[in-house]
């Protein structure tokens, strides 16, 4: 089946739940039929559906017209073989309780087409229980939105033990269609993404804390809204959702109560609903203040709801990212659950956890192993460069090339990027790469830089020719000193050639310190070609490299040669099989930053100088160069490591 097969979608239950995914469909252009057990409920979900779409329509999100074909794509029913006999899919959304649900799957299972797909709406029930009582596990999935419906983006789509691929695709798919934002749950495991995190270590977590009398309901609440910028404190957030559906999904899975939920349960405060929870609604509810807020600190929510979530990464029911949308959308986490612990320091969240083990004794305070390996390996969070996410990697985009950096490595890679002209160098690059070049330069982090092309076909096949015949002689002038950049970095430069380097683009790479190619790569001066010569430095430099009859050679006949040949003329420097050549690029350039950097800058300096210059004078810099790196930290730093048989670890300084 094809997502594009689904033309009828059947909805049990009208309630909350049912009648909004009952109007999104109906929205989205399926016909629906909405079934729940008695005239009167399905006429309330239809009233309920009937309403919305008029405040839709008022508000001009849709327009009245709309309003109107959407109501009449909704026939409301009773007779459940009618709702589902003709249904590519069946969206259950009956109450929380599994006698029923199997009772209904076993049912639906015989009465609906065997192409149909069986989607629940379960918050906290199991899918492959639900799939096991039919005929057709592989299509039965969970389908869980999340209340006002119309409103919330997310929906998790959750895999069975027997839920196939296709089926996940097409559920994946549709809620897509539907407006919504769908996360995989790739099992199905207890409270799936969101109601893992929030319930057990979020609102429970809290109502521990009350109940241990280590802080208060307004204390916690106002530091969540005011300090960690979530809408509501988990208080009140219970007290808008009815403390007693946590309370008996908790129960149910055999939770331990704190004794401030189990309260206000027997006292019969549910909150909003009953007039009283937490707070009391008829007396102004919700209390907040930014003092009370200051007094508590979130770490242990925080450490706790971290736990859980590399759980589920650890069992591979979802990722990083994954989970981190999901607390976005679902849970209203303004930058996702994660990347806040990756801030806080997962080392800080484990050592909150610790002593609370210590202190309680209790299962749930015991550190994930796969937290504690990052920790261990040092990936502690943002401040190391590494946690759930990667910090060491910096990007930034130019119109004409692409910057990387690893901070871990000192490697800046610098990426032409101009692919679908196979990287010629047009005026915005002639811009561009200078000011790249003076940005690593001045970046500490950086120590090595390699200058590659996009797209896999060239470094650079030279200069834009559909610019020459625009520009004045004094401008190809100046147009010459771009081409030095590379030269003129004190940082070592290595031109990765994967790929043509013609032209241009040939000089470019020329004025680089060294020349990496893949074995396909070909070079030349093509100039002569257009009546022209190189004009970026090309015969002088190859003049030098390679002696004056090849790189005459090279510049009359502008012919190409194979980077093998050119490496036997030494103009290119070592060649790698096309495979392995950016592994083998990334290697050279990682063990180049690896060396003393300040030494290494001096290197480049009184070598490239040296060049041009008497010897006398070339001797007298290297001797200067050499006192003076005496006076750096890193002579001190390999000098001990030498002596101590360690490796060294330079800091440039
Ligand atoms: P609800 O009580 O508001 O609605 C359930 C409806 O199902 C009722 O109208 C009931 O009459 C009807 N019903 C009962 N038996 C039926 C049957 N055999 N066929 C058709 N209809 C039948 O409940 P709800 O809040 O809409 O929850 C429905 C499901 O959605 C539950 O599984 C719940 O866990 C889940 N859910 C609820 C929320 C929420 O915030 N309310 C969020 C996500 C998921």
């Amino acid at each position: 089946m094809k997502l594009e097969d689904i033309k009828t979608i059947a909805v049990l239950g009208a309630g909350t739940m049912g009648h909004g995914i009952a109007e999104i469909a109906a929205l989205a252009g399926y016909r629906v039929k909405m079934r729940d057990i008695s005239e009167e409920l399905v006429k309330k979900g239809y009233d309920q559906i009937s309403w919305s779409l008029k405040k839709l329509s008022e508000k001009g999100t849709i327009s009245p017209h709309k309003a109107d074909t959407t109501l009449k794509l909704i026939t409301p029913l009773v007779d459940l073989k009618e709702a589902v006999s003709d249904a590519d899919l069946v969206i259950e959304a009956v109450p929380e309780i599994m006698s029923l649900k199997l009772a209904i799957f076993k049912e639906i299972d015989t009465l609906s087409p065997p192409h149909a797909i069986l989607a629940s709406n379960t918050s906290s029930l199991s899918i492959s229980e639900l799939g096991r009582v039919t005929g057709r596990p592989d299509k039965v999935v969970g389908m869980h939105f999340f209340s006002p419906v119309v409103r919330m983006a997310l929906v998790e789509v959750i895999k069975g033990e027997k839920t196939s691929e296709e089926t996940m695709q097409i559920i994946t798919e549709l809620a897509k269609k539907l407006g919504k934002t769908p996360i995989r749950v790739e099992k199905d495991v207890r409270g799936f993404i969101v109601n893992r995190l929030l319930i057990g270590p979020y609102l429970f977590e809290a109502a521990w804390l009350v109940s241990r009398g280590e802080a208060t309901i307004e204390e916690i609440d106002s530091r969540m809204k005011f300090y960690e910028n979530l809408p509501m404190g988990p208080f009140e957030l219970q007290d808008l959702t009815g403390i007693d559906v946590a309370h008996n999904i908790m129960k149910e899975a055999g939770f331990a109560i704190p004794p401030l939920i189990e309260q206000a349960v027997k006292d019969g405060r549910l909150g909003r609903k009953t007039g009283r929870g937490f707070y009391n609604y008829r007396d102004g509810g919700a209390q907040y203040s930014r003092e009370a807020g200051q007094k508590f600190d979130p770490l242990p929510l925080y450490a706790l709801m971290v736990n859980e979530a590399a759980w589920l990464i650890e069992n591979k029911v979802s990722t990083a990212e994954q989970i981190d949308l999901a607390c976005q959308l679902g849970l209203n986490f303004p930058e996702g659950l994660l990347r806040r612990a990756d801030k806080i320091g997962l080392d800080k969240l484990v050592a909150e956890l610790d002593r609370l083990y210590a202190k309680h004794k209790d299962p749930r305070y015991k550190v994930n192993t796969l937290l504690k390996q990052m920790v261990q390996a040092g990936k502690t969070g943002a401040a190391a460069g590494e946690g759930f996410y990667q910090y060491h990697k910096e990007q930034r985009e130019y119109q004409t090339i692409r910057v990387e950096i690893d901070k871990k490595t000192h490697v800046a890679y610098v990426t032409l990027n101009r692919p679908q002209r196979l990287n010629a160098i047009n005026s915005e690059m002639r811009k561009e790469l200078p000011k790249v070049f003076s940005e690593l330069r001045d970046d500490p982090d950086v120590r090595v830089i390699v200058l590659r092309g996009e797209g896999g076909k060239a470094f650079s096949a030279g200069a834009d020719i559909t610019e020459f015949t625009q520009g004045k002689p004094y401008q190809f002038v100046e147009l010459g000193e771009f081409f030095r950049t590379p030269e003129l970095c004190p940082k070592p430069v290595i031109a990765a050639i994967d790929g043509f380097a013609l032209g241009g683009g040939l000089e470019l790479a020329l004025a680089c310190d060294f020349r990496l190619a893949s074995k396909r790569s070909e070079v030349g001066q093509p100039e002569i070609h257009l009546g022209l010569i190189p004009g970026g430095g090309g015969t002088q430099r190859l003049l030098r490299l390679v002696g004056p009859a090849r790189a005459k050679e090279l510049c009359m006949l502008g012919e190409r040669i194979s980077a093998e040949q050119a490496a036997q003329w030494g103009l290119i420097d070592r060649v790698y099989e096309n495979e392995t050549f950016e592994q083998e690029v990334k290697a050279f350039a990682e063990k180049l930053a690896s060396r003393a950097p300040v030494a290494v800058r001096f290197l480049k300096q009184i070598m490239n100088a040296g060049a041009d210059c008497s010897l006398d004078a070339a001797l007298l810099l290297e001797r200067e160069a050499f006192a003076v790196l005496f006076t750096t930290e890193d002579m001190l730093e390999g000098v001990n490591a030498f002596l101590s048989k360690k490796k060294p670890e330079f800091q440039g300084r």
